[in-house]
């Protein structure tokens, strides 16, 4: 798909960003190219439109980018999953381990209903540890994870293995 290779292409990595030895994905090249951004969104609302999907939900903070274009393309709610103490109401919350330590996303309660489905929207999976806590706290609740979405998967990682049977959609795999 010529899209795809657009998309892939407008992606910078960026050596050692935040620490030594990591490869940053850098999506905000591809936000640039207005060509790749709009076929990033088409991509994802060709697939989910016609699906019943009522909520995206979006992984702060580059959730929070392809996430809300989505939701509008398609008539779905957004709600935001942002990290700790960012919500102004009360929230429900689920703790992921991180390489040293634990961390935390939240949501607002009464944000989605029991009975609602949705698609978890992220600009990237790693070990998947941030999916994957997302989806617990969307299940806790009684909503049906239809998928998850994410532009880029850095394969090597096997994030996708830590989602166990939830189905995992990618445009484009960093191997
Ligand atoms: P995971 O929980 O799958 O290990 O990490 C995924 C989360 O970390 C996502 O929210 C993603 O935005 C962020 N992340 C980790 N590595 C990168 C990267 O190389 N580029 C970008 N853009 N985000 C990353």
């Amino acid at each position: 798909d010529e899209r795809i290779a657009r998309i892939a292409s407008s992606i910078r990595v960026i050596p050692d960003f935040p620490k030594p030895g990591i490869m940053f994905q850098d999506i905000t090249t591809l936000l640039l190219d207005p060509k790749a951004f709009k076929d990033t969104i088409d991509l994802f609302v060709e697939r989910y439109r016609d699906q019943n999907i009522n909520v995206i939900a979006g992984i702060e903070a580059r959730g929070f980018i392809f996430g809300p274009p989505i939701a509008l393309a398609i008539g779905a709610k957004f709600v935001p999953m942002r990290k700790p103490k960012k919500l102004p109401g009360e929230v429900i919350s689920e703790e992921y381990s991180l390489e040293y330590g634990t961390d935390k996303i939240e949501m607002h309660v009464g944000a989605v209903r029991t009975g609602e489905r949705a698609v978890i929207v992220d600009d990237l999976i790693a070990t998947g540890g941030t999916l994957n806590a997302a989806i617990r706290l969307l299940e806790r609740v009684g909503v049906t994870v239809v998928e998850c979405a994410c532009v880029i998967e850095l394969a090597e990682l096997k994030g996708r293995e830590k989602l166990g049977d939830k189905s995992l959609f990618v445009l484009v795999s960093e191997t």
